[in-house]
């Protein structure tokens, strides 16, 4: 018999961690264009996101319930994971489990080669992004092709997505135009040469070219919103309709799922099919719900049920909450650290704040150890999220996991020990004052010797106080009262 120890870590070739998020940020805080079109665009989501959830006067019972639900399913993990595959394998479908984003590509590619195709037409899936799933079908000679707007434009742009739910959030239109006319000829079906920056007409372009995808296409590769366990029926919610298309024509279909997607029954589901819309697009309802259970007549059903570090952020009670997420980004576009940085600079396909504690904790601490600063602890991302997870809280636990570096170990532990005796204090308080004449000028600090000018390249010191509190106590109450 096999001992299973430890739990497995996100596979490294996940897309989950990229540059230190300080250097990334300030190279994406340079860029002026980005930051417009970022803040203008997470200005207008949020006043509709606002405006449909203030309209429903039951919210907060129902993010009550989506959390309450989510925190049941996550106790019972397993065991409904195991009932959803008895249900899409009593439907027809075919169930497949991956540890991590190797075993889940792998996977994948061998069910694409075994239909003969050389190209597949996908929905939009975080899942996929997650494990590199077009990088790995690529390398074995199969185009994927993204059949969401946003996603298209990513994808002909030779972009990484940087929103969760608006890929292309850093784009303007004059630059789409740019890119459907340069890209959308050497793929498919060319862009119109009098294409203007006009939505409909940067729309139409899109349709035209997608159709003919769609047409030639065999298989098909979907993530899932949800599925819900007791029926196997998958769901993905969307609002171009590319989704309904990818999962209806093909011959093939191919989901790939994390693991805490679940729901226990439909009557759940119910809950989150109000939540979403409202928190993510700001509609009262989504334009396209598609729902199936295994494979219809004629079809090839196929589920990738992926970890990939998903059983790590379970296995950490302060820390497994995050697996409650159903991507609505809604702390995305309330996170005054995202609006300035743009979702790149997380280094993952899970940006913002939610990305700043799961990535983290799938990769382990260590893989991502400056995503955990990356938010300025206000709490909007709290409250605006739809299944109230404490994602601050949750920074600050992570904060206390990661490495630090050996300067602010030598700094913290000077500090100890000078506040770890009343008389070295009283010293360390004397030796702090010599600090009064070096900025007597200024009236502040505005540069301090290694390892401590990491704080002052940012920010000025105060002035040390001309008395301490400790001073003044003995000067007003006398010493030891
Ligand atoms: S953490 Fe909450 S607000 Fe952020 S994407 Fe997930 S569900 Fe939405």
């Amino acid at each position: 018999m096999t001992v299973f120890l430890g739990l497995p870590r996100a596979d490294p070739e996940s897309h989950l961690h990229g540059a230190p998020f300080p250097q990334a940020a300030r190279a994406a805080i340079a860029d002026t264009q980005l930051r417009r079109n970022l803040g203008n665009a997470t200005a207008t989501i949020r006043a509709k996101r606002a405006r449909v959830v203030g309209e429903v006067p039951d919210w907060a019972a129902l993010r009550a319930a989506g959390a309450a639900i989510k925190d049941d399913t996550l106790a019972r993990l397993p065991e409904l994971l195991v009932q959803l595959e008895e249900a899409v394998t009593a439907r027809g479908g075919t169930v497949h489990w991956a540890r991590d984003a190797t075993e889940a590509n792998r996977i994948v590619t061998a069910l694409v080669q075994a239909t003969g195709a050389d190209e597949v037409v996908k929905v939009k899936s975080m899942a996929t992004q997650e494990i590199g799933l077009n990088e790995a079908l690529e390398a074995a000679g199969i185009a994927a092709w993204e059949t969401d707007l946003a996603e298209l434009i990513v994808q002909l742009g030779h972009d990484t997505p940087s929103h969760i739910l608006v890929p292309a959030i850093h784009r303007n239109r004059a630059e789409i135009r740019e890119i459907f006319l340069r890209e959308m000829g050497r793929v498919g079906l060319p862009a119109p040469a009098d294409l203007t920056d006009s939505p409909p007409a940067l729309a139409d372009a899109a349709r035209r070219h997608l159709r003919q995808k769609f047409l030639d296409a065999r298989v098909a590769i979907s993530g899932a919103n949800f599925a819900v366990a007791s029926t196997g029926t998958l769901s993905v919610v969307e609002s171009e309709g590319n989704g309904r298309m990818c999962i209806t024509l093909p011959r093939t279909l191919i989901t790939v799922m994390g693991i805490e997607k679940l729901v226990p029954t439909w009557q759940d589901l119910e809950v989150f099919l109000q939540l979403l819309p409202r928190s993510s697009t700001g509609e009262r309802m989504n334009p396209y719900t598609s729902m199936w259970s295994g494979a219809v007549e004629g079809q090839e059903f196929h589920l990738v049920l992926l970890d990939n570090g998903r059983t790590a952020v379970l296995s950490d009670p302060e820390g497994r909450a995050a697996l409650r997420c159903i991507r609505c980004s809604a702390c995305l576009n309330v996170c005054p650290v995202y609006e300035r940085t743009g979702g790149h600079a997380y280094g993952s396909i899970y940006p913002g704040p939610i990305g700043a504690v799961l990535s983290p904790q799938m990769t382990g601490p260590s893989q991502n150890s400056t995503l955990p600063y990356a938010s300025s602890l206000c709490g909007a991302c709290y409250d605006a999220c739809p299944v109230a997870i404490d994602i601050p809280s949750m920074l600050v636990h992570l904060r206390s996991q990661v490495p630090h570096p050996a300067a602010e170990r030598a700094v913290m532990r000077s500090v100890a020990y000078a506040m770890g005796s009343p008389r070295r204090w009283a010293v360390a308080l004397a030796v702090s004052k010599a600090g009064r004449l070096l900025g007597r000028r200024r009236g502040r600090l505005s540069t301090l010797p290694p390892p401590l000018s990491g704080w002052t390249s940012s920010r000025d010191l105060p002035l040390p106080p001309a008395e301490s509190f400790r001073d003044w106590w003995t000067r007003t109450h006398g010493d030891g009262s």
